[in-house]
């Protein structure tokens, strides 16, 4: 039996790497997706992947650093399936990669748009439908560069530390209305937002991976299983956690 036939859930940044894998998981245990992100074709893709899985998926083009788009694409999913059980905040970007004093004003103003304003403008929208049906479950992803500093990514890492401080606050406020909010801060996972790590930086792959003490980059796979384990009625304790899954870096 598959666990979340007949529950809703929506993941952004639906079209590629973090978000598709995690859009697919929850499909496979039976829910109805609702595929968002900014890239129309993407998000098609990913809502046919899981067609040909036999699943039910829909697209929804938004930017979620606008809130009329957010607002909208809630009020789409809630006419088309009346409800919303689980939401996973994966939509990101990462931003330039330089020293703080050369990063452009416009560079700091678009990833904090992006990575912190648009998990907050998500989680209002999902919050409030939560709040009606009395119940959901919340998973945003953050970063292990939001646990500290990052050379080269202060501003990227701010918003990461800003989705962990945002998660926990609001994990407070909704405990006791029966809906679960927690973080994921995934470490070097193989998606395209990697690779352009490494092709912007030259640092090579295994490189990268002599610096894991799992000796592996991650798969998008690792982190959308801990989103699913999330949501799921194992978890039901589980709340205003940062769930880190980074292959053991940040044990050092
Ligand atoms: P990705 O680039 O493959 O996915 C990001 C997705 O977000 C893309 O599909 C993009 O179109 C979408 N997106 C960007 N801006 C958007 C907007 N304004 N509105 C809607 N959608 C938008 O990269 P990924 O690695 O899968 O990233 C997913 C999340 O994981 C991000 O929040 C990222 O910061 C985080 N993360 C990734 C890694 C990693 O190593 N890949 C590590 C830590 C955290």
């Amino acid at each position: 039996m598959k666990p979340f036939v007949g529950r809703v859930v929506l993941v952004t940044g639906g079209g590629s790497g973090i978000g598709r894998a995690t859009s697919l998981a929850f499909a496979k245990k039976g829910a109805k997706v609702i595929v968002a992100g900014r890239t129309r074709e993407k998000i098609v893709e990913t809502q046919e992947m899981i067609g040909n899985l036999g699943g039910e998926a829909i697209a929804i083009q938004a930017d979620v650093s606008v809130g009329e788009q957010v607002k909208k694409m809630m009020r789409t999913i809630v006419d088309r399936f009346g409800r919303l059980d689980f939401a996973c905040n994966a939509a990101g970007i990462g931003g330039k990669l330089a020293p703080t004093a050369d990063i452009p004003e416009d560079d700091f103003d678009l990833t904090l748009a992006i990575n912190l304003k648009g998990v907050w403008l998500c989680m209002k929208y999902q919050i409030r439908q939560m709040l009606k049906q009395g119940s959901g479950v919340i998973v945003n992803i953050s970063s292990i560069n939001g646990l500290g500093g990052t050379p080269n990514a202060a501003v990227y890492s701010a918003s990461k530390s800003g989705v962990i401080s945002l998660t926990q606050s609001a994990a407070l406020e909704y405990a006791h209305s029966n809906i679960r909010i927690n973080a994921v801060c995934p470490g070097a996972i193989r998606t395209p937002m990697l690779e352009r790590v490494f092709n912007e930086t030259g640092i090579t792959q295994s490189r990268y991976e002599s610096q894991i003490p799992i000796k592996r980059i991650g798969d998008p796979n690792d982190i959308a299983n801990s989103v699913t384990w999330l949501c799921s009625d194992e978890a039901s304790y589980i709340t205003g956690h940062v769930m880190v899954i980074d292959g053991g870096v940040a044990a050092r």
